[in-house]
């Protein structure tokens, strides 16, 4: 038996693992439904974090949470994004305002140390029990204890050991993927193999007329670039590219980043002034899902389920989303087994489903075919407003405009096959996907 195992344990109704997005969207609507709720973080907030552009969708969820004044005090409006190529050097708007979905209109950049910091307070508010500084080091399922899930070890620097027994465990605990890793259920992503380096700027020339705000994105050809203007005049600037735009250089994160800007037209013109104010980071390894999101006790919600490229910004809105589902799947799970385990599978159905959505367009993002169509500028059959509804964060288009994103998909399969078979595509300004 385990040192863990050998401990009573603090009891509780859930267990959270980690405080970021997921964590504290469960925790906090959990604490709401009366739960007794332990919400665990290994760092403490203000931390810093990547992913920093959300989404239109979000905006409900910070309504049912009862933090949406405060984002939008610490954020900066957004109101869409844009799209530049550095082949041609053409860009194109997705504007929420005129993408034909009037109920989402807008949404935030933000310091997502900040940003974090406010969702995991609001979920102390609402009666969660948050304990910073604390890391989850260990579990231990298979009890002969029917009034706990599971026992959980977590040690904070220089503390003693600690135990938890709580009747449900939720993982959040981001890309350290704590529960896939130790059940061994994490799959790498192939098809989405690749690396960002990122930081954060001064001087970087950002749109100031009805896009100011928005994120940019700058299309290369083996990878893109995120310009996201934050408060105070700063602006968080990242490469994500495959492993080739990598491994074909060498050096630190700070020179392949300054490499990959020099080599890009259309982004070295916004950063001649630039000026570096932070670290270069860098992440890899970087797409994944468990094999599964369920099990007897536990769930796995956010990042800790499963993670897909960003140029979307889909992670938080997608964490935000399996926070929701988890608390609900814990809350259920605790009066009623069978019906916690008929939401868990439905639950993550509808995870599995929105990223199978997002993966398909995130799939082809480097291909010539999807680039062309990205940057066409007109929006016959509204297949644009159907893209600019994915960009809001409806992973299905928007309603009535599910039709023009499958008209969208069908005529990518159509210039693809055009494009195989060796007929040229149409070439910009005029370029047309119809
Ligand atoms: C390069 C890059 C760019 C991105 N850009 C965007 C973007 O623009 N927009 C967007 O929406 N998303 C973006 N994302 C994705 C986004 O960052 C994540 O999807 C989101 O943060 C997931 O939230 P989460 O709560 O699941 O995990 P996290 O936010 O990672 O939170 C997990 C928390 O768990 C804690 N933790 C981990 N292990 C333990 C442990 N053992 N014990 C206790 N605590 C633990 C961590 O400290 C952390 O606070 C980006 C991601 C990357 C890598």
């Amino acid at each position: 038996m385990s040192s863990v195992a050998r401990q009573v344990g603090e009891r509780c109704d859930v267990l959270v693992i980690g405080g970021g997005p997921a964590g504290s969207t469960a925790a906090a609507l959990l604490a709401q439904h009366g739960r007794h709720v332990v919400l665990l973080e290994k760092d403490t907030h203000p931390r810093f974090h990547i992913g920093e552009s959300l989404l239109p969708c979000n905006l409900p969820i910070f309504d049912r949470l009862g933090v949406h004044d405060e984002i939008q005090e610490l954020g900066v409006l957004k109101p869409g994004a844009e799209m530049i190529s550095d082949a041609t050097g053409r860009s194109i708007d997705f504007n929420f305002a005129t993408g034909g979905d009037r109920a989402f209109t807008y949404s935030y950049q933000v310091r997502r140390a900040d940003f974090d910091a406010a969702l995991f307070a609001n979920a102390q508010r609402r009666g969660a029990r948050t304990i910073e500084g604390m890391r989850v080091t260990d579990v231990q399922f298979d009890l002969a204890r029917p009034e706990a899930a599971c026992l959980v070890a977590a040690r904070s620097a220089g503390g003693p050991l600690r135990s938890f027994a709580p009747r449900f465990l939720l993982d959040a605990s981001g890309r350290d993927t704590f529960l896939a890793r130790r059940l061994r259920l994490k799959t790498p992503d192939k098809r989405n193999n690749t690396a960002a380096v990122f930081a954060h700027f001064r001087n970087v020339t950002c749109r100031q007329d009805e896009m100011a705000g928005c994120i940019s994105i700058h299309l290369t050809d083996d990878g893109w670039f995120w310009v996201i203007p934050l408060r105070d005049e700063v602006t968080s600037v990242g490469f994500v590219g495959n492993p080739t735009a990598f491994t074909e250089r060498s050096g630190s994160p700070r020179d392949l980043l300054f490499q990959r800007i020099r080599s890009s037209p259309t982004l070295q013109a916004r950063m001649s002034d630039a000026r570096l104010i932070s670290e270069v980071m860098g992440t890899g390894n970087y797409s994944y899902r468990a094999r599964a999101c369920w099990g007897d006790g536990y769930m796995m919600i956010g990042d800790a389920f499963a993670f897909i490229d960003p140029v979307f910004s889909s992670g938080v809105l997608l964490a935000m989303t399996a926070g929701e589902l988890g608390a609900e799947v814990a809350h259920t799970w605790l009066d009623n087994r069978s019906k916690g385990r008929q939401l868990a599978r439905r639950s993550e159905r509808q995870l599995r489903y929105g990223m199978d959505r997002l993966g398909w367009l995130i799939y082809r993002i480097n291909t010539p075919v999807m680039r062309q169509m990205l940057l066409a500028p007109n929006n016959r059959f509204r297949m644009r407003d159907a893209v600019t509804s994915v960009l809001a964060g409806h992973l299905r288009g928007a309603p009535g405009l599910r039709l023009p994103l499958l008209a969208f998909k069908g005529a990518y399969h159509l210039l693809s096959c055009a494009s195989h078979l060796g007929f040229a595509l149409p070439e910009a300004p005029g370029a047309d996907f119809q």
